[in-house]
């Protein structure tokens, strides 16, 4: 039997495994909660990307906030990708990683002097700048170092993603991206600013978009901007689509990487825009259902309205649920075969938004593992130590090996920098 979302995650008889391991094992000796990623699982959500670009200039850029950690980044770095980072520190995650500045593009709203100049130095290969006042800014910060920083203007196409307000992000009212009327006076003011060198164009409109229509739509506003940013005398190198992809969860249909790519591939030949190199942004997509969130069943209280199961993870060790209200699919890792109830499954945290799942229909006891699917992208790198709470320990799975790439963090971990007022 095989669950929604990964071909690596199945059952075998009673038992479920990803990939070669029986996840059930693995608790007895790491403890839970415990995340489990594939490493088999996201080579393939990769290969569909680098296929459809196979023959032209492009660089899949994984999204570093989906899942940090640094053997997640060594796994796509020996594949060949480049990073999409939104702060220094993910670009010393990158670095530490063994992946190279020169594949690295820089995007967020707020990055600080220090962190421009860090990514200088490295040797980022762009930075996505999202205001007139931050280029200003970079055009300083390059020029007192004797640098030149690539850039692309990183455009909001006024399109609905047609996702969750949270992660929507390319519609007027966001926070994000230069507005598409003021993009091409932008380009005009870096291309005269000294120490910027215009490299190219960037677009990101959400994340967890599940229909190809908003990518089209943005990539024909995208186009006309290139246009006319060359009429004007200006050089766009590279065109950066973005992330944003979504994966099934539940029953969601979003389409293949493979058939997103090229569709919006044959809108560029077919404007005459094929020589360009292209850029993705993907960072759920590639890990999300390639990983898993083990939880072992403390206490039933079954209740007159309610029946809760209370879970010893908790929204400081995946937030999704408390903060997008999202759903994820939640199972027993042990088959049983008696008929099923239906839980809210809870965390021990002191919040009523502490729910991991709600009206779900399980057979389950006390000491049972529950995996908490597509839980590879903004899983742990979402979590907290509220409540003080030490943050999970995460493992690899790759066939039938088992790597520790994260240890469970300890209390002394956890009051290490608090430090008592003099006596
Ligand atoms: C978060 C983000 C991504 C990745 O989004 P996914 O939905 O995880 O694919 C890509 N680019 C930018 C600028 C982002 O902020």
């Amino acid at each position: 039997m095989t669950l929604p979302g990964s071909p690596f995650l199945a059952y075998r008889g009673q038992d479920l495994f990803l990939d070669d391991v029986r996840l059930r094992d693995l608790t007895q000796q790491h403890g839970t909660p415990l995340y489990v990623y594939s490493k088999r699982a996201m080579l393939a959500a990769l290969a569909p990307y680098q296929k459809a670009l196979q023959g032209r200039a492009h660089l899949v850029c994984y999204a570093v906030k989906a899942n940090s950690n640094l053997a997640v980044l060594q796994t796509f770095a020996q594949a060949g990708c480049g990073f999409d980072i939104v702060s220094e520190g993910e670009l010393a995650r990158v670095l530490a990683a063994g992946g190279s500045a020169s594949k690295v593009v820089f995007s967020g709203v707020g990055k600080t002097r220090s962190e421009m100049a860090t990514a200088l130095k490295a040797g980022v290969k762009c930075f996505n700048v999202e205001s007139t006042a931050e280029l200003e800014v970079l055009s300083q910060v390059a020029s007192g170092l004797g640098q030149t920083a690539h850039i692309s203007l990183r455009v909001n196409p006024d399109v609905d993603a047609g996702t969750h307000p949270y992660i929507s992000t390319g519609l007027k009212g966001n926070k994000f991206g230069v507005a598409h009327e003021e993009a091409l006076a932008t380009y005009k003011r870096a291309a005269a600013l000294p120490g910027i060198h215009v490299a190219g164009i960037d677009c990101h409109i959400g994340s967890q978009i599940t229909e190809i229509a908003p990518y089209l739509d943005a990539l024909d506003r995208v186009l006309d901007l290139v246009e006319s940013i060359e009429a004007a005398g200006i050089t766009v190198h590279h065109m950066d689509l973005g992330g944003g992809l979504g994966i099934t969860y539940t029953d969601e249909t979003p389409p293949g990487a493979d058939e997103l790519i090229a569709q919006l591939l044959a809108k560029i030949d077919a404007r005459g825009h094929g020589q360009r190199e292209i850029l993705f942004e993907p960072g759920r997509s590639l890990v999300g259902n390639a990983g898993v969130l083990l939880t072992e069943v403390m206490f039933l209280k079954p209740g007159s309205q309610k029946n809760f199961c209370v879970v010893d993870a908790a929204m400081n060790d995946l937030m999704r649920p408390a903060l997008y209200e999202a759903y994820m699919g939640i199972v027993n890792t042990q088959l049983r075969t008696d008929a099923p109830a239906t839980w809210d499954v809870v965390g021990p945290v002191c919040e009523s938004g502490d729910w991991l799942g709600r009206d779900r229909s399980l057979t389950v006891q006390a000491g049972d593992v529950l995996a908490v699917l597509s839980a590879g992208a903004y899983g742990m790198t979402m979590s907290s130590n509220y409540n003080t709470r030490g943050r999970a320990a995460e493992l690899m799975v790759d066939g039938a090996t088992v790597h520790v790439i994260r240890s469970r963090e300890t209390v002394q971990d956890l009051i290490r920098h608090d430090h008592l007022l003099p006596n």
